[in-house]
Formats: structure tokens, sequence, C-alpha cells
């Protein structure tokens, strides 16, 4: 199958329908669908930026913007560019960063929150917050807070427009996962009556390196590593709430469009970050999302 694709690909084919297991009306005909690809958005070395589907340590750029592919049409043009030659960038570009916390018990239990919540709790990060692999999350000056922890998590991409949705379609509006970094001042979140501050600071999003389609999201092992020692070690099996149930759930809330990231929340472990520190958060199945402290 794989091979096949190749030849398409090679023959400079448009492959529609091709791109992504979700996109209605294409998976009973479309005998790639389940297929698991590596798509990701990256600026070329003349300062373009294109979306690409990843093959080894190849990019087949794409012609398409996030929609087009979310939609199921990945359109190749002929261009491949080596991965390790350009720059990565922030997989998508959300309306909306919607995060969950607490879905681990032993994390509510270590932060001093709920566990085994029987309603989501909901927060949002703001677009600006958001850093791809290999940037920098920048500490804000000690005035303001003293107390930055990272949170391992899995973040999934939607790829379809969708409100009220039963729990039973969720998975479908779907796109694929990534990974994402949950970068949290402690001690604001502790202090404040809501968590905008202290989840909101520039830099406190990373996310990447790029979003994987066609997997099975409940049981993919997160491990975060602090200067490469195992700080975070855990599972989506280990969820208190199910992710159908959260996206259909936040969708009652607001409309979630395409490109818009529902971070999963964080297993036990989140621990302080300083100055020079390397955090690693790596996914089963997704990738390494490597990023510096400063
Ligand atoms: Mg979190």
């Amino acid at each position: 199958m794989e091979k096949e694709y190749h030849e398409g690909m090679l023959a400079g084919e448009h492959l529609a329908a091709s791109c992504v297991g979700t996109a209605e009306g294409t998976i009973a005909e479309d005998t790639t669908a389940t297929e698991s690809k590596r798509i990701v958005r990256y600026q070329d070395s003349d300062g373009n930026i294109h979306y690409g589907i990843i093959e080894g340590e190849t990019i087949f750029q794409l012609a398409n913007e996030f929609a087009e592919i979310a939609a199921g049409t990945c359109s190749y043009e002929g261009t491949e560019v080596a991965l390790g030659d350009v720059k990565i960038l922030i997989p998508v570009e959300p309306s909306k960063i919607v995060n969950f916390g607490w879905t681990f018990a032993g994390h509510a239990k270590e932060t001093g929150g709920t566990a085994n919540l029987k309603e989501p709790f909901l927060f949002l990060k703001p677009q600006s917050a958001l850093i791809a692999d290999k940037e920098t999350i920048c500490l804000p000056p000690i005035d303001l807070t003293n107390k930055v922890e990272l949170e391992g998590e899995v973040a999934l991409v939607i790829g379809k427009s969708g409100r009220n949705i039963p729990e039973e379609e969720a998975l479908s509006y779907v796109f694929g996962y990534t990974v994402f970094n949950d970068v949290t001042a402690r001690d604001l979140t502790k202090t404040d009556p809501q968590f905008t501050r202290g989840k909101g600071f520039d830099t406190f999003g990373p996310i990447g390196p790029w979003v994987v389609t066609g997997i099975d999201p409940t049981h993919l092992r997160i491990v975060t590593t602090l200067n490469e020692k195992v700080v975070q070690d855990g599972n989506t099996s280990e969820m208190s709430l199910s992710i159908p149930f959260l996206i259909s759930w936040v969708s009652k809330i607001m409309t979630l469009e395409p490109g818009d990231v529902l971070a999963l929340g964080s297993p036990s472990g989140t621990c302080p970050m300083k100055s020079g520190d390397v955090v690693t958060v790596e996914v089963e199945n997704i990738g390494k999302l490597t990023n510096y402290v400063k």
C-alpha cells in the first residue's frame, strides 16, 4: 500500500482523499484511509510556508491549505525536501486551544485538583502561547512567576467543523494527534481565581513537531524528560474521561473548527523548569517535542 502511494506521488498525481482517514464520504472507497500519515507544516529555504507529508526523512510538499488537507485532499506537485533542511513550524493555526485539566487522577492529586471528575475541567490558551519543536520556552520575569512547570500531553487536532457532536461520532471529527506541553505557572494557577494568566504566557504552548493521522488515541504512552531524566511516564489509557466524551462535551459549548487543538491533559510528574533546561515530551506513535528553557 505504501508503495502504491509512493508511486502515485512520484508521478505527480493528485492524491485526492488519501491524506486523511476521517474525511466524510471518502472512507468506504479509499483503501489508504486508515493508513497513518505524518503531516508537517514548515518553512523552506526561500521562506515559504507549506504543508507536507513525511516519509522517512523526506517531506513531500503539498499544494494545499490545512482546511483542504483536513477535508481529504492532498495535492502533490513534485517537490521533495529533506526534513533536516527546513524549519518546522507549529503544525496548525487553531482558532482556539482547548485544554482539559485533571483528566489523570495522579496529576489532579499532585496539583491540588479534583480527581475522577464527572464533568471536564476546561480552560483555554491563547494562540500567542504556541511555539514549535526546538523553539524556546521563555520564563517570565521572576516578579510575575517563580514556578514554571512542564506538563507533557497528547493533543488532538480537529478536522471538520462541528457543534453538538454526538459522542459516538466524535472521533470522526479528529484530523490527527500531536504532542503538547501545557507549560504552567503553578504559583499563579494556585492563587488566581481562574487559569488564564498561569497558562497563557507567550511560549507556554509548545506543540508538534507534526500531526499524525489514523492512530488509536486510547493507548498512547507519554514520556516526558527534563535534561534527559524521565519525570513523567503515563498513558492515555489512564484518563478518567474518554476522548469522545471530551470532544462531544466541549462541542456543546463552542463550535469546533478545523485546526482547533484540544489538549487532553497531563499524567503525574509535573515539575519546575529553570533556565538552561531541555524538556522533551515523547508520545508513542506520534513523535518527540523538544524545547529549550530560557
Ligand atoms: Mg495540562
